[in-house]
């Protein structure tokens, strides 16, 4: 017999329906579970509906009534779904703790008048996200499951880009370095000291609002501004509110600002351009002169290990055609020629691998914003570059908070579990 759980990642662009599968007596042993379900639920994140409530229903309904053709009908009652909100709604939170509450007790009340064991609505902190997504990736490579102490598999370090914020997950060389960053977790008779940071604002979507506001604020507000970023012939229009209204953007708000006041972007096309702009959105002088901070002024130790990079930062690779390992000089060649097609040649694409027409006039900023988080952020370099596999799955499971999130709520992955033994190297 199967057991099933499902969780809905409410991210600050989308959120997301998954549904897991595991055999219920094996409940506890390394990789058993996996993603047998997953349903992108139409329209914006939560975080958007802040003064709508009421339409937060209907494209939940949507996926859902898929999801319960998926589960045999008498386990409808005993699956356990877990809603976790990340960055939108930490965002929203900090700007309108009110408007925060309303939409996660509007959620509770959708669940209520559902068959399923509603578990609750949380936003999850930046750090939790990170560590969750590092167990997902080493739960389903199956990390955990073959080591022996003293030979034991090195563990894989996680890269998210979501909409809103990005994190950064792996075990340093000295984890006693910084505990104030570090997670003690203990998985399966192990104990990991998991560094992670989460750095807000630097998610996709919220950076290249920093940086069209930033280009705004450099026109000297003129509604009519050039972006290197976008494709060469290629215009779009924004309301100010859109630019100057998320928390990330508010310094960079004019004095005058009139929330539906419209501002066109013409793209230039300009790689070069694109790349400086790009640079600008880094706080590097937050760490001027220490060593072990490379940006934002936050603590991080050196990289260490093989990393697995997912969401936003597969999306841009797969964009530029290249996938798994590939060198920094492959990635920088592509980067440079997808930012100087013209716009007939990038819409041109649609279709092509599944792109879709919105994503294409942000692959050239996506790609340089990875460039810059990657080598000056991160600081990985051509060398550790090739150490980095950009992956968006492993079977049918996706790589997302999402797994690791349930297996931990469930109590999933014992402290003092069943370990498999290899054979000690002689
Ligand atoms: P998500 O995986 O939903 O957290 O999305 C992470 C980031 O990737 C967000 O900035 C999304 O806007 C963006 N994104 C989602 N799907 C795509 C896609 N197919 N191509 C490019 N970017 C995407």
């Amino acid at each position: 017999p199967l057991s099933y759980g499902i969780v809905l990642d409410a991210g600050s662009s989308r959120t997301t329906v998954y549904v897991y599968e595991w055999p219920a007596e094996k409940e506890n042993d390394t990789g058993v579970v996996s993603q047998t379900f997953k349903c992108n639920v139409k329209g914006p994140g939560i975080s958007s509906y802040e003064s709508n409530l009421g339409a937060l229903a209907k494209p939940l309904d949507d996926c859902l009534n898929k999801v319960k053709e998926r589960i045999p009908v008498h386990l409808h009652k005993n699956t356990s779904v877990y809603l976790g909100a990340t960055a939108g709604m930490r965002l929203l939170r900090l700007q309108n703790e009110t408007a925060a509450n309303e939409v996660l007790a509007s959620i509770q009340n959708y669940f209520r008048a559902q068959p399923f064991d509603f578990r609750g609505a949380q936003i999850i902190t930046g750090p939790e996200e990170g560590l969750y997504g590092w167990i997902t990736a080493n739960y389903i490579m199956d990390l955990f499951k073959t080591w022996v102490h003293p030979y034991r598999k090195e563990t894989m370090g996680a890269l998210d880009l979501g909409g809103a914020s990005t994190q950064i997950s792996f075990i340093p060389e000295d984890s006693q370095e910084n505990l104030n960053s570090t997670l003690q977790v203990k998985l399966y008779g192990y104990s990991y000291n998991v560094y992670t940071h989460s750095f807000q604002c630097y998610g996709r979507d919220e950076a290249e609002k920093r940086l069209l506001a930033s280009l705004l604020q450099k026109s000297n507000m003129s509604s009519n501004v050039d972006n290197p970023c976008y494709p060469h012939n290629y215009t779009t229009t924004f309301t100010m509110k859109h630019l100057s209204g998320s928390l990330c953007t508010q310094s960079l708000r004019p004095a005058n600002y009139y929330p539906s006041q419209l501002v066109h972007f013409h793209g230039t096309g300009d790689p070069g351009l694109c790349q400086e702009m790009v640079s600008s959105l880094f706080n590097f002088s937050a760490c001027r002169d220490r060593k072990d901070c490379p940006f934002h002024g936050i603590h991080q130790p050196k990289i260490k290990g093989n990393f697995v990079a997912f969401s936003g930062f597969y999306y841009t690779i797969n964009a530029l055609n290249l996938s798994g390992h590939f060198s920094l000089a492959d990635f920088n060649s592509s980067m440079w020629s997808f930012c100087s097609q013209s716009w007939a040649q990038v819409s041109g694409l649609v279709g092509v691998f599944g792109l879709a027409l919105v994503f294409l006039l942000s692959y050239c900023f996506s790609a340089n914003f990875i460039y810059y988080l990657l080598i000056h952020g991160y600081n990985f370099d051509a060398e550790t570059w090739p150490r980095i596999h950009f992956q968006k799955e492993v079977g049918n499971s996706s790589i997302a908070w999402s797994l690791g999130y349930m297996l931990s709520l469930t109590n999933m992955i014992p402290a003092e579990g069943k370990l498999i033994q290899l054979p000690l190297k002689p």
